[in-house]
Formats: C-alpha cells, sequence, structure tokens
C-alpha cells in the first residue's frame, strides 16, 4: 500500500517509522517531514492545509491511505473533501470530517457534546460579546482559580487560567473583543478542577473502538512544571496511576459514551480521539477532546503497539477494527524532547546536530530538523524526541537520558526532572 502522512514533527516521524515496519506499507511519503522522515520516506514538500496539493500528491503517487497527523487540515475538512471528490473517495482516509473535528474545532461544541451524552467534566457557561457582562456576573459565581477558554484553535495557547476575578473580568473582555482573534469570539468559562492530567487514547471505525496506550506528557518549559505552554517536554505511556479500575471508569464513564454519542449523532468517525483527562479524587474528568494522536505522546505511545499499524490503520478506515487484536508491549516508555533554547520564545535555527551516530538502545524521533549538505541541522523549537523503553517509567527515562546527553547542538535545552512528580 502507498502512504501519505500529512505533518512534519515528531508524531508523524513516529507514525513513519511503525508504518514503515509494516510488510503491507509500499512507498512511503511524508508532507512535508523533517530530516528523520527523510531517512525512512519520501518528503514532499507541501502544505497540509492545501487540499488541492495534496489532492495533485495523492493522484501523482497513486496513495491508497492518507494519515493525518496535525489539526488544522481535519478541522478545515480534509476528510469531507476527500469523501465528496469521485477520484479520491476511494482513499483511506485516517481522521474524522469536519463535524468530528468540531470535538478538538470548537470548546464550546465539546461541552454541549459531553453534557449531552453525560460525559463527565468540568461545569461551564460560554459567551460572546453580547454577553460580556452575564460572564461577568458568572465568574463572580466561581471560585478562583477562574478557567477561560478561547472557543476555537489558538495554538495551544487559548486557556487562561487566573487566580484574582477583576483579571478574570478583564481577561474575559479582552478575549471577547479579540485578543486570540476570531478563535476567542465565543469564551468557555468553567470550573477549576484540582487533580493530576493524563492522555487516554482511543482509535475508532465509527463503531468499534480500541483503547490505546495511556501517556502523560510535561507542558511546561521549566523545570517542577513551572514557566511557558510549549507543544510538549516529554512523555511516558504507561501512565503509573491509571490503574486497572481508574480504566474501568474511564472506558464506562468516557470512551464508550464518546463513541456511541458520535454514533447517534451520526458523526462518522474513524481516527483517533485523544482525551485529555484530570483524575480528581480517583474519578477522571475530560479536560478536552483532540481529533488526532498527540506529539509527544505519540513517541511513547505508538512504539508500545506490537500489532501492524498498517493493519490497524486499514482496519480502522474500513469499519472493521473489531478484527483487530491489538498487542501491546509491556515494557514502559519515555521520550526527553529536546529544544533550542528560548522556545517556546525567539530561538535560533539552523545548528548542526551531532552525536546521533552515537544513539544505542533508543530511538530518536526528529520534530525540527532539516537535512542541508549532508548535515542535520536545527529547525524549529522542539527539535528531537529520544525515546526508550524499560521495565518501568524510571529506567526508561533514565536510558533516554543517556543519549538525550550523547546529543549535541548549539543551546540545546530539556528538562531534567521528567518523571519526578510521579514519585
Ligand atoms: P492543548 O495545548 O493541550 O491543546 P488547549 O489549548 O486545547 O490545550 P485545554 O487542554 O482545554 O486547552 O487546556 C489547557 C490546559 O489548561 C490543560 O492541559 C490543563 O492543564 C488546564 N485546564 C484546562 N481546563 C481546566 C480545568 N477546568 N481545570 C483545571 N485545569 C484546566
Amino acid at each position: 500500500m502507498n502512504i501519505l502522512i500529512l505533518g512534519s514533527g515528531g508524531r508523524e516521524h513516529t507514525f513513519a517509522h511503525q508504518l514503515a515496519k509494516s510488510k503491507q506499507c509500499k512507498n512511503l511519503y511524508v508532507a512535508p517531514g523533517n530530516a528523520g522522515t527523510a531517512q525512512i520516506a519520501e518528503n514532499i514538500s507541501l502544505d497540509p492545509t492545501n487540499f488541492d496539493a495534496v489532492k495533485q500528491l495523492v493522484l501523482e503517487k497513486d496513495i491508497e491511505m492518507l494519515v493525518v497527523g496535525p489539526e488544522q487540515p481535519l478541522v478545515d475538512g480534509i476528510t469531507d473533501f476527500f469523501k465528496e471528490d469521485e477520484k479520491l473517495s476511494h482513499i483511506k482516509v485516517i481522521g474524522p470530517g469536519k463535524r468530528g473535528a468540531l470535538l478538538e474545532g470548537s470548546k464550546e461544541r465539546a461541552k454541549e457534546f459531553m453534557a449531552m451524552h453525560k460525559i463527565p467534566t468540568a461545569a461551564y457557561e460560554s459567551f460572546t460579546e453580547k454577553s460580556l457582562e452575564a460572564g461577568k456576573k458568572f465568574l463572580e459565581t466561581l471560585k478562583s482559580p477562574y478557567v477561560l477558554k478561547a472557543d476555537g484553535l489558538a495554538g495551544g495557547k487559548g486557556v487562561l487560567i487566573l487566580k484574582d476575578l477583576a483579571e478574570a473580568q478583564q481577561e474575559l473582555e479582552n478575549m471577547l473583543s479579540g485578543k486570540f482573534g476570531a478563535a476567542s469570539k465565543t469564551v468557555v468559562i468553567e470550573e477549576f478542577l484540582d487533580g493530576i492530567e493524563l492522555s487516554v487514547f482511543v482509535l475508532t471505525d465509527g463503531e468499534n473502538y480500541k483503547i490505546l496506550p495511556t501517556a502523560k506528557d510535561y507542558k511546561r518549559i521549566g523545570e517542577g512544571d513551572t514557566g511557558l505552554n510549549t507543544g510538549g517536554m516529554g512523555a511516558i505511556s504507561p501512565v503509573p496511576f491509571a490503574d486497572a479500575v481508574f480504566m474501568e471508569k474511564v472506558k464506562k464513564r468516557i470512551v464508550q459514551p464518546t463513541v456511541k454519542g458520535l454514533q447517534k449523532e451520526e458523526i462518522d468517525y474513524k481516527g483517533f480521539i485523544f482525551i485529555g483527562l484530570i483524575m480528581v479524587n480517583q474519578e477522571p474528568y475530560v479536560i478536552e477532546y483532540n481529533v488526532r494522536m498527540g506529539d509527544p505522546e505519540t513517541e511513547v505511545v505508538l512504539p508500545r503497539i506490537k500489532t501492524d499499524l498498517v493493519e490497524i490503520l486499514e482496519k480502522t478506515a474500513t469499519g472493521s477494527l473489531k478484527q483487530i487484536n491489538l498487542e501491546i508491549i509491556k515494557e514502559a516508555a519515555a521520550t526527553v524532547m529536546t529544544v533550542s533554547a528560548g522556545y517556546p520564545e525567539a530561538y535560533d535555527k539552523n545548528k548542526e546536530i551531532t552525536g546521533l551516530d552515537k544513539i544505542e538502545d533508543a530511538i530518536v524521533f526528529h520534530a525540527g530538523t532539516k537535512q542541508e549538505n549532508g548535515k542535520i541541522l536545527t529547525n524549529g523549537g522542539r527539535v528531537l524526541a529520544v525515546t526508550a523503553f524499560g521495565k518501568d517509567y524510571q529506567e526508561a527515562l533514565k536510558k533516554a537520558y543517556q543519549n538525550v546527553e550523547k546529543i549535541h547542538f548549539d543551546k540545546l535545552y530539556y528538562r531534567k526532572d521528567l518523571g519526578k512528580d510521579l514519585v
């Protein structure tokens, strides 16, 4: 099968790595890809939100399966675009159509979906410019801290958590008057939940589902989970505190009603559901839905899946996921993200990366990298994710760190405290 992956991060390199292992994978393309994907697939320079360009490539390369990495093409409707075009409708697209993608594209819609299908989540109300005063009054009824969320996609920056009521009221006004552009024309205000976060990944063909390994990521740039939010500084899988009793609650109260809810609403959903959860007094609540895999969680989740990924995705696209017997390796996985200092604010690019030939017993997934004149250079804030395995997350992290130390580029930074919050 000829397969095209859209995206350019560590997530997409991990997909490429897993898909390339399959005997069923004939030609593998990544658009636009990075220096890591170039080693195992053919990179094609293209903007994944330019559907006409994707179409041209798919026809030219006789692509049979399209794996959509990031959310933007899904929210923009790439799956519907394929379904509605008679030359493309036979292609197996992994990722929901526009209606399904709204679970990530609109936080108001996600909250309505959860309310409708009785899925546990924080209490909320949503407001627009017209209801600003009501929003300010609603904030007065809540306890500090206050959680304000821009309804639309805001590059992971659209959530503000504020201690002071007056500041929260002011920020509500700022958001509604365009702080995050069109994304904050509607703002969801919700109750603050105090607990520990984790992610559960589900793959569904619209009817059947498989729960994939759990993961916990580390979002903040600084040690002790301080400083600015990032795309993610590392992750571990499985999550040690997500025991069988907790996961049974997640399955019954969250995964099943989510998949059933999609069916009830006649949303044809073939793809990944990334459920951001928070555990409060041993009970799971949904913080958010994403309609694709997470990055860097993919770098620890997919490598733990032993079953042929092409086969899993093929069965997903054809509605026969039931036939898959998902085999998960028992070992834990950990990934450590190396970044260019300055990230998530300004940082340098084009720094040479060395030491990759010294890696032992670990996998390096490239994120912001590119190849030029035989050299591998930094090309983004998050540069390389180093994944290793072990009998538990501590051992996996130890091995990942040992390998990170062999990698060099100017102003390399990584968090040295991953997993310390769990002991
Ligand atoms: P991401 O960057 O993961 O895509 P996002 O911008 O889509 O995030 P959310 O995941 O909804 O937004 O929120 C971002 C973070 O804010 C969460 O990971 C969580 O730490 C915190 N958060 C969101 N909602 C709540 C809540 N109700 N109570 C406590 N913390 C919350």
